[in-house]
């Protein structure tokens, strides 16, 4: 096996990824790799925008405020701090790699002031628009597109370098100063997701292989209104299209959330998803509507122009119909525990981005805080980086067996019954049966993953394998949580009425 030799190495090309891929070159050689094309990521499909505190009457810390509010009292203070003081900073990066965004501030729920840098509703197209560009136009930076990272390599207890196949070339081996995971998140335990196919938790498996602590899992985010169609399960409504005006409505009419919670549909996302649940179970029905008929049609198609045209492609016209919608998952809180600088537990393993817990999100996210998170921790991730010292490796003692791989046709049963047991006993709801049961099948399933015979390499199972991993973290961390707090709501928990919404009537 040869090794190729780079100062770092980041796995994944995401916001959290290129943003360190672009600062990290100023120390040295930087080689991205990435497990489908470059734009295959979260990071492109984002809609509503950065939160960053630069509106007249908006500062710092009211954006530290609504963080913390919503992170329902279990985020960690010092890097909520380090995450808005930068926020401003961070914008005025972007815009210098000529990101562009709208001159209005849009408005998220649980934010007190409008502090969405946004562009329309495709902030995240246009930020990787303008990030990616940056990475080809930097001799120091080399991308490796369809490299499926599939190990850590550790030496003398530090992360060196990574093992990763590359199609036709197979498996080949890195070695580095040091390795950030920017890997994204795990929306794929779920079949009922925002997130693109690339979620697949690599990062949660990488390095739970290599013994770094992994915190705050069961912290799943759902977002209250995807649309609920056949044809784009899963699409994203953003939530500024609720801060332009727009209402949520039974199949009765009722406009349900002043039977909830007073901020009605801008209330924290977790509440709005329990609110939504809530009635879905109580009227019996399949979704629920996002009533945007009475805002103009001009708004509408000039704010929000991706929703407007994929709902007019599916018949959907938002200025006289209601918009079907359901909660999906959608971001993982929890993840890689990472410090200020984006270190995890294991010496020249960084983590940032989705894949990170840096703690700035608590029990909860407050919406458009997770670009802003990616690009202020792979910034100091990259500082941090410059200063760690080259490591003597003895290429021969690293291990660079290739990863157990079933036959692919083997996993897809794994895998969908995977994202049925999540979807039925880690939901939005959860009871401590359900989590019981699903604590149960996760373990037949992985023994069952593990019991078959290896084949050729092959990524959708080697995700099998991480998906399994994380919904491991997921199902412990749920049930080991004692109290309901934020995101994770357990029916049997004996004061329901502290987690939040039950109907007022
Ligand atoms: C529909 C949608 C809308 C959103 N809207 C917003 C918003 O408005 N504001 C906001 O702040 N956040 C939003 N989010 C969340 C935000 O987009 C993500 O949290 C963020 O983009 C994560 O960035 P990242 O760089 O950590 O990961 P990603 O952008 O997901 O990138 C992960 C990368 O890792 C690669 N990868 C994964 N595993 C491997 C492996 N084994 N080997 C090699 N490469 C690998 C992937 O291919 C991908 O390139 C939204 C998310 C979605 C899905």
């Amino acid at each position: 096996m040869r090794f190729d030799r780079f100062d770092t190495l980041v796995v994944g090309s995401g916001l959290a990824g290129l943003t360190f891929a672009l600062k990290a070159s100023a120390f040295g050689r930087v080689c991205v790799l990435t497990k489908a094309e470059i734009t295959d990521n979260n990071t492109n499909w984002a809609q509503g925008g950065i939160a960053a505190a630069v509106g007249e009457s908006d500062d710092w810390h009211l954006h530290e405020e609504d963080t913390l509010v919503a992170g329902a009292g279990l985020c960690d203070p010092a890097a909520v701090r380090f995450l808005v003081q930068r926020a401003p900073e961070a914008i005025d990066w972007l815009r210098g790699l000529g990101a562009r965004f709208d001159l209005e501030l849009g408005r998220e729920g649980g934010h007190s002031r409008n502090r969405i840098v946004h562009h329309a509703d495709r902030t995240g197209w246009e930020v990787e628009r303008a990030v990616s560009e940056a990475v080809r136009r930097d001799p120091n930076i080399t991308v490796l597109e369809n490299a499926f990272v599939t190990r850590l390599l550790r030496h003398g207890g530090r992360v060196v370098g990574l093992a990763a196949h590359l199609g036709d070339a197979g498996l080949r081996g890195y070695l580095a100063r040091a390795v950030l995971l920017a890997t994204g998140g795990c929306g794929k335990l779920y079949s009922h997701t925002t997130n693109p196919r690339v979620a697949t938790a690599d990062g949660i498996g990488l390095a739970s292989g290599v013994g770094a602590e992994i915190r705050d899992m069961e912290f799943m985010q759902f977002h209250p209104t995807t649309l609920s169609h056949p044809q784009r399960s899963g699409f994203l409504i953003t939530e500024a299209v609720r801060g332009a005006g727009g209402t949520l409505r039974n199949h009765r009419g009722r406009r349900f959330m002043y039977d909830y919670d007073d901020r009605l549909e801008l209330a924290p996302r977790d509440v709005v998803a329990r609110a939504i649940e809530s009635e879905l179970k109580r009227l019996e029905t399949w979704c629920v509507y996002l009533d945007t008929t009475h805002l103009s049609p001009e708004r509408l198609r000039h704010e929000f122009p991706t929703i407007w045209d994929a709902l007019r492609g599916l018949g959907i016209e938002m200025e006289k119909d209601w918009v079907p919608i359901v909660p999906a998952q959608h971001y993982s809180c929890g993840g890689v525990v990472t410090d200020l600088e984006a270190r995890t537990s294991v010496p020249g393993l960084y983590a940032s981005g989705e894949v990170a817990r840096t703690g700035v999100h608590g029990a909860n996210r407050l919406a458009s805080n997770s670009l802003l998170e990616a690009i202020v921790f792979s910034t100091s991730a990259a500082e941090a980086v410059a200063r760690e010292q080259e490591p003597v490796v003895e290429e021969a003692a690293l291990d660079l067996s290739p990863p157990h791989c079933p036959l692919e046709g083997e996993t897809i049963p794994i895998r969908h019954t995977l994202q049925r047991t999540m979807g039925g006993g880690l939901g939005v709801f959860r009871t401590t049966a359900g989590m019981e049961a699903a604590r149960t099948k996760v373990a037949e399933l992985t023994a069952h993953f593990d019991s078959l015979p290896g084949a050729e390499f092959s990524a959708y199972s080697r995700e099998a394998h991480n998906l399994l991993v994380a919904a491991k973290y997921v199902v412990e961390g749920a049930l080991a949580r004692r109290e309901n707090v934020g995101l994770h709501f357990n029916a049997d928990l004996p004061d329901p009425a502290a987690a939040g919404p039950a109907p007022r009537a």
